[in-house]
């Protein structure tokens, strides 16, 4: 998903809510006030993008051929997208997405036109042919229209319609959370990932497209390009990047043998970015380390530069961080270690593994993309930098935790949680490694997941259950108390002679988490609970210490 969340505000996620209550000031007030107290206001048309509807449920997506022609001098766009699925329960109404300023011009099943009721951004289409269980069938959606225009891209959403320096178009789309159907029809929710996919999409003479997976064929005479998926995609993860690109790239050594690395990037920048995007190759080795082989090996790996931040686009990852390190130079750790590498190159990419593997079927998960993703930025520094500087790093980051609310937003409303799904995800990750106290077996939990859930749509509740039966504790309450709650658990203790008496107050019911602790440079494990417990010590316990990588406040009560 998108990058960290500087510029917003809980005020203007409110906002993102819904469209209509731009419209409705009345009802407008009410949800900011009722954000306030932790209630969200939903719509019917939330529950038409955030659910798996009936009319959504009896077909499988099998095949998406989006084609299209992007007139940039216009902020026009204009063509179709075939959807081929397999009929799962026969039923006759399919709801297709696309979101208005965009208007259907016709949609089709075996050359005949079909009708369609409209109830928002959902489209209800009546199909004439019977439709028998087990059947793959198509419908062909014709469309056009001015797009929204992303006006604070990633964040929002649409096309962004920028130039260059030179006067030429440089165009991008970005859409998650927003969804996909602002600029183009497709089955708008995340559930049900399509399993190949091809982007023709047609750009005037003079630029070129860039899209996800590999470029099959350019017809010369009308400046098509187009690009084939072989592997499951998200929604979100499509997109379209128009500009005077230049390319160049490397072919990686990698787990699966060698990887095509592919680089786009405006003509100026080509020799900063051959410079800059070593960082590439270096995110390839630590992340495969991690988390084991790049998962979409058949459709190669690209950095596409854009005219926003970026965005973990599907093997066609943007790229817009001004060919610096850091968070466009900030450390987002103030530690330092935050300026060692391109946030970025390396961010987005993470996301292939935790977003673009391993996807989340309701966005109220999404910490499972950007928890791992934020927290595989210290495991980049684990690799290169060692294991001092990656825990420097993800304590650092702790500083823009802001505990407002939970992690794991409200399921079926199409429903972001807190920011905090970022380095409050990242150092839950953090802790939960020390708890383990073995490298190896973590980084084979890390790799694990990715073989478990390899181009699957998950939940929170699957990732959970997974960890569970690799940790010997009970993780339930653990994951109740960082995702679901927003208390950071306090380990109180007193010191009287060379005893300990501690407990955790601020936790959820049965919270256990063992500590690690130190007197005089010795480590001691803890298994504090909402009860007081005594320990006794050897040493001079003026030097107790709790171990600062898990994620707790510690109070010394005298
Ligand atoms: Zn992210």
């Amino acid at each position: 998903m998108r990058v960290w969340l500087f510029f917003r505000t809980a005020f203007l996620d409110k906002i993102k809510i819904t469209q209509k209550m731009k419209k409705l000031t009345t009802i407008f007030l009410l949800a900011v006030l009722g954000s306030t107290y932790g209630q969200d206001v939903f719509t019917e048309q939330d529950t038409l993008r955030g659910s798996i509807t009936p009319e959504r449920a009896w077909w499988d997506l099998n095949y998406y051929h989006l084609n299209i022609e992007v007139k940039p001098d216009d902020k026009f766009i204009t063509g179709s997208n075939t959807i081929r699925y397999k009929v799962l329960e026969e039923s006759q109404t399919l709801q297709v997405d696309l979101q208005p300023p965009l208007k259907i011009d016709k949609i089709t099943q075996d050359g005949k036109v079909l009708k369609f009721d409209t109830n928002g951004n959902a489209h209800f289409v009546s199909l004439i042919k019977t439709q028998i269980k087990g059947a793959f069938n198509e419908i062909i959606v014709h469309y056009s229209g001015k797009p929204k225009e992303a006006a604070r891209a990633p964040w929002d959403g649409g096309f962004s319609w920028k130039k260059d320096s030179n006067g030429k178009h440089f165009v991008a789309t970005s859409c998650q959370g927003l969804g996909a159907s602002v600029w183009w029809p497709n089955k708008d929710h995340m559930y049900d990932e399509v399993d190949s996919m091809t982007i023709s999409v047609k750009v005037p003479k003079g630029l070129m497209n860039v899209s996800n997976g590999r470029l099959r064929k350019v017809d010369k005479d009308t400046n098509t390009y187009h690009w084939f998926v072989a592997n499951p995609i998200n929604n979100y993860g499509v997109n379209v990047n128009i500009g005077d690109y230049v390319h160049f790239g490397e072919h990686y050594k990698g787990e699966k043998g060698l990887l095509d690395m592919d680089y786009y990037v405006l003509r100026k920048n080509l020799k900063k970015a051959k410079e800059h995007f070593k960082d590439a190759p270096k995110m390839m080795k630590a992340f495969e380390y991690w988390f084991g082989p790049y998962p979409f090996y058949e459709d190669s790996f690209k950095l596409v530069e854009v005219p926003y931040l970026g965005m973990e686009h599907q093997s066609s990852v943007t790229y817009g961080n001004q060919f610096k390190k850091g968070y466009l130079g900030r450390d987002l750790s103030k530690t330092g270690w935050g300026l060692k590498f391109d946030f970025i190159i390396i961010h987005e990419a993470g996301h292939e593994w935790f977003a673009n593997n391993i996807t989340y079927r309701d966005i109220a998960d999404m910490w499972i993309h950007e928890g791992f993703t934020a927290y595989s930025e210290n495991l980049f520094l684990d690799y290169h930098y060692g294991n001092e500087a990656a825990s420097a790093y993800v304590i650092g980051t702790r500083g823009n935790i802001r505990n407002d609310k939970p992690i794991i937003g409200k399921y079926d409303v199409n429903n972001e949680g807190s920011g905090d799904m970022y380095y409050k995800g990242a150092n839950m990750l953090h802790t939960l490694r020390q708890v383990i106290d073995d490298d190896e077996k973590w980084r084979e939990i890390l790799r694990g997941l990715n073989k478990e859930f390899y181009h699957q749509t998950v939940t929170t509740e699957q990732i959970e259950n997974y960890l569970c039966t690799k940790i010997d504790m009970d993780p339930s309450t653990f994951f109740d108390q960082y995702l679901r709650s927003t208390m950071i658990p306090v380990l109180e203790y007193e010191r009287n002679g060379n005893t300990i008496k501690y407990r955790y107050t601020a936790i959820v019911k049965g919270f256990e988490l063992p500590i690690r602790v130190f007197v005089d440079e010795t480590e001691k494990w803890l298994k504090p609970t909402s009860k007081w417990k005594v320990e006794t010590f050897k040493g001079d316990l003026s030097s107790f210490e709790v171990d600062p990588n898990f994620y707790i406040e510690v109070k010394k009560i005298r």
